[in-house]
Parts: structure tokens; sequence; C-alpha cells
């Protein structure tokens, strides 16, 4: 039996503070609280659980935008400080995130970090990383959340050993390379598999790591395949990522492995957009109803993988 996995990497403003600011993408940034509940309430509708790797600083309520202590490189927090900070309401979040604990579909609240680092960086120190991880778990734990999932800021792997410590149980791997058969490399090779080839995305499996973390990769990023091309394609032959995403759920309603799909709420600008997750979901929906095809989040992929001897270290 197959599995569907939606991961969403939740970050609001804190996806591009470290960009200078004129390189910012305000108009992902504005939309984001938006994207996030038009995501949530399709989730809600078709009934799907969903990974919500949430970055840990908008479990927060309130800072000052010091974070005495926290060694992260100079100025990482200068975008909450000064004469024009980032609006509170992109550094905070707890009331979205209680939304999701308390709707309908059992969702799995992970990490993405406390602040955005990317964990393979020079600036990721031990001392960083370790602070990243207790802090976003400190602040999960205030509003009653415990965290399992791990999602890595940019998909840059780093630090599993520390995550592991922490307590954290399963991360999102990069996806697999796909094969470069047949005559398209590139992003010839994109395009002929969104439209052409029409190449399902590859089913992953689950596997345990050296330091018993469970490394559920990725399938297919749902906004990978953008700008005139996707609108060229739209018109002609519909949204090639619908498409592609359908294929995978096939694959996975007709066999074994696991179909693991990703965005973020920021993606989500335009009703185009939301159209082709509700399209996406709606598919799910209708193959778990016709087939044996389960729809889980990371945590629980994670909790069937781990060998039965695999048990959590304890967070004391
Ligand atoms: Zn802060
Ligand atoms: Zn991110």
């Amino acid at each position: 039996m197959g599995t569907v996995v939606i991961s969403i990497d939740a970050e609001l403003g804190w996806g591009f503070h470290d960009y200078p600011a004129r390189d910012r993408p305000t108009d992902r940034i504005e939309r984001s609280r938006w994207g996030w509940e038009r995501l949530a309430e399709i989730l809600d509708q078709f009934r799907i659980p969903a990974t919500w790797a949430v970055v840990g600083h908008l479990f927060e309520r309130e800072c000052n935008g010091a974070h005495v202590g926290h060694p992260s490189p100079p100025g990482w927090f200068a975008h909450e400080r000064g004469e024009d900070p980032m609006p509170e309401r992109f550094r905070f979040a707890p009331d979205l995130v209680s939304r999701l604990v308390d709707s309908r579909v059992d969702h799995d609240i992970g990490a993405h970090t406390y602040s955005h680092v990317e964990l393979d960086a020079d600036y990721a120190t031990e001392p960083l990383a370790r602070a990243e991880c207790a802090r976003a778990i400190e602040a999960a734990e205030a509003l009653g959340i415990e965290l399992d999932s791990f999602v890595f800021p940019r998909n840059r792997v780093g630090h599993r050993a520390t995550l592991a410590e922490a307590g954290f149980v399963c991360y999102r791997g990069q996806a697999p390379e796909t094969t470069a058969d047949g005559p398209y490399t590139g992003p010839l090779r994109k395009l002929a598999q969104a439209t052409v080839v029409a190449d399902p995305p590859p089913l992953v499996e689950p596997t345990v790591d050296e330091h018993g973390l469970v490394n559920v990769p990725a399938s297919l990023y749902l906004f990978g395949f953008e700008g005139p091309a996707r609108r060229l394609l739209s018109r002609t032959v519909g949204d090639p990522v619908v498409r592609q995403a359908r294929l995978g759920v096939d694959a996975a309603a007709d066999g074994e492995g696991v179909c693991h799909l990703w965005l973020h709420p920021n993606n989500l600008t335009t009703a185009a957009d939301l159209d082709r997750v509700r399209a996406i979901c709606a598919h799910i929906d209708r193959r778990r109803e016709a087939a044996d095809l389960r729809v889980e989040t990371m945590r629980t992929v994670a909790a069937r993988a781990a060998p039965d001897d695999h048990s959590v270290v304890s967070r004391d």
C-alpha cells in the first residue's frame, strides 16, 4: 500500500529575512498569512493531514528582537529592530498555529529551525544548531506542541546528530535525482517531463540514518515550475504540476512507496495557485476513496519506518 505525504515549509516573514531588504519578495511575504489560511482550509475541506514545519519564532507571542545569548551571526535579527521593523504579523503566528491544532484533521506540527538557519552553511556552528533546535522546541512546548518532524530551510541538510540529540524523530531529505535518460536535460527535461514524457515524480522510501533519524525524502516541489512556461502550458495542456502530482499519487495508489509533495504557504498568492493545490488534494481524496492509499504525515510515516527498538531520546 502506497502513501501520500504533504509537507509545508511555514515561515511567513522568516523565509527571506537573511536577504537584503530590497531582494525580499514582498508580494509573497504580504500574501503569506492569506496563503497559510487558504491552504489550511483546502486541507480541511479534503480532510488531508499534513506536516507543517513551522519556523520556531512563529510559535512566540512577542520578543524585543534582541535574542541575547542566541549564537547567531551579527545582524541576524536586525529585521526585528530599528526604525522600520518587519511587521509583527510576519514574525509571530501563535494564532495560525493554534487554528491548525484545533482543526478537524490531525496535522503534524514540526520544526523549520527557530529562525530559518541554513544548517549546512558556514555560519551554522554547532552552538547555533543546538540553540535553533532548543529554542524551537521550547517555544512550541509553550503552546502545548511536541515537535517530531524537521524540515531543513532550503533543504540544506546539516547537523543531523544535533537534531537527533534534541529529540527530533524524522526529517525531509532531498528528492532523489531523476535519471537523465532520454534526449532531454536541464530545463528542457523539466519541460519534457511535465508535457511529453509525463514521468511521475520519484516515489521514495523512508530510511533510518546513522543517528536514528528517519529520512522521509521529498518527491516533488509543487511550485518549482513557474514563470512564462507555466502560463503557456496551463493555457494549452493544463497545469503541468497538477498533472505530474497526479501521476505521483496514482503511482503510490497503484503500488508501494511514498509520494511526498511539498510547498510553502507563501507560494499561494493567486487564485490559480489555489486551483493547483485544490486539484491535487481532490485527486488525492478520490484515489483514497477508490483504493488502498494512505494519506499521512511525516510523523506517522516515520513511526512505521523506525525500527521497533527505536526509542525517542527524551527531552529533559
Ligand atoms: Zn525575535
Ligand atoms: Zn524555508
